[in-house]
């Protein structure tokens, strides 16, 4: 970052102490990951210069012939990496993703259905303080009680009752594996068109590591920045008759000029999404998970569901003392990130909350195994068992940075 540190000492000084923090802390936060060096390098490129609107060969600008590369590439490795039949990689963020599908099949005051954001769903699922709640008309399923996975039966009679015009499926905080087929089912009885948000399983999904709802949905909506391990960005696929819809909701409905040095960014993830590595490194995020859930159990901390299927599991605070936010604070003075998060029936605010959400695929990343998750199960217990403690906080930070030494991230080069 020469040129930024003349430039900009200021803004060079942010960016190497958050290098030194993504060094030096164990990064558990489920929707975060480590990108690649060629995935930094195609996001940082002079591609960020080049205004781009309309898609490849029909752009309302000269001099596009090279970018159109990019997003050509972009978008034939998506469609054959999860075997759709059209993608649209040009969506700034999963939050337009979603936004571009609702208003290819929407109208203000249509009735949708998607998952309650404390059972798991994501805010643009029908939260009241997102647009999607405030345009739409909004039906919540959620977890069984008991079992804490998605209650299909009640999303069945809710669908049946309300006849929603979109099922939203997905989440952010889910832990087990999604149902697609079943939902494709309740989709057809009432007439629904079926969106599957696969933000934080896309990865997985690409890598076998997760059922495809490619085969069932209509729409399939991402985020590529989570388990997909490319830019901070998103995209959609969608079969063939959806294809134009969409691509005018995109852009010009609500979007202007792609970021073109994102989608290259975009079209290198998604190579490397295509390689044998790749398949491993998903599998390993799953093994990871599990491992460490089992850990955490064996330390007698209740897990939503009792465990988990995927890349994440959600420690359940609500017998405990100690809070969501409490938990994150005190993992955090350990050099330990995660985020608290509610729990399903959550009784404590979501400023508070009952609940801590923990996902392997940044750790897997740094190259950390099943014999590292038992060893952050134990730091997590640690700090856990007595969070007013600097004494105790400091031995498990000292830990922290030992184990962060062993598993070094970008290897010094980026500074
Ligand atoms: N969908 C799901 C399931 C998510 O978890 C998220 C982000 O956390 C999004 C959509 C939104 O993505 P973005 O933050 O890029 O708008």
């Amino acid at each position: 970052y020469n040129a930024v540190r003349q430039a900009d000492p200021e803004i060079y000084d942010a960016l190497k102490k958050e290098i030194e923090r993504q060094e030096t802390h164990i990064e558990l936060i489920a929707s975060e990951n480590f990108v690649s060096p060629a995935v930094l390098e195609a996001q940082g490129s002079i591609m960020t210069n080049k205004y781009a609107e309309g898609y490849p060969a029909k752009r309302y600008y000269g001099g596009c012939e090279f970018v159109d590369i990019a997003e050509e590439l972009a978008i034939k490795r998506a469609k054959e990496l999860f075997g759709a039949e059209h993608a649209n990689v040009q969506a700034h963020s999963g939050s337009q993703a979603n936004m571009a599908v609702y208003f290819a099949v929407l109208k203000p005051g249509d009735t949708i259905m998607g998952m309650n954001l404390s059972h798991g769903g994501h805010l643009t699922h029908g939260s009241p303080v997102n647009f999607s709640g405030k345009l739409f008309n909004v039906i919540s399923y959620g977890v069984n009680k008991e079992t804490e996975t998605i209650d299909y039966d009640e999303a069945e009679k809710l669908a049946t009752e309300h006849k929603p015009k979109l099922i939203m499926v997905g989440a952010s905080a889910y832990p087990r594996t999604i149902d697609f087929k079943k939902f494709r089912e309740i989709a057809d009885k009432v007439g629904a068109v079926l969106v599957v948000d696969m933000a934080h399983i896309a990865g997985l999904v690409a890598a076998g590591a997760h059922p495809s709802p490619v085969p069932y949905a209509d729409f399939v909506t991402t985020t590529t920045h989570k388990t997909l391990r490319g830019p901070r960005g998103g995209l959609i696929l969608c079969k063939e008759e959806y294809a134009k819809t969409l691509n005018s909701q995109i852009f010009p409905g609500i979007q202007g000029g792609p970021l073109m040095h994102v989608i290259a960014a975009k079209a290198v993830a998604l190579k490397e999404a295509m390689s044998e590595d790749f398949k491993v490194y998903q599998h390993q995020i799953v093994k990871n998970a599990k491992r460490l859930s089992e850990r955490l159990m064996k330390h007698g901390f209740k897990l939503v569901s009792g465990g988990t299927d995927n890349h994440l599991m959600l420690i359940n605070l609500s017998n405990s003392e100690i809070t969501g936010k409490e938990a994150e604070e005190a993992l955090g003075r350990a050099n330990i990130t995660v985020n608290k998060n509610t729990v399903p029936f959550e009784t404590r605010s979501p400023f508070v909350t009952s609940g801590v959400r923990i996902g392997t695929p940044a750790v897997t990343t740094r190259g950390m195994k099943e014999s590292e998750m038992d060893f952050i199960g134990d730091l997590i217990a640690q700090v856990l068992s007595d969070i007013k403690s600097d004494l105790n906080i400091n031995d498990v930070k000292s830990k922290v940075l030992e184990l962060c030494k062993q598993f070094p991230l970008y290897r010094g080069k980026l500074y």
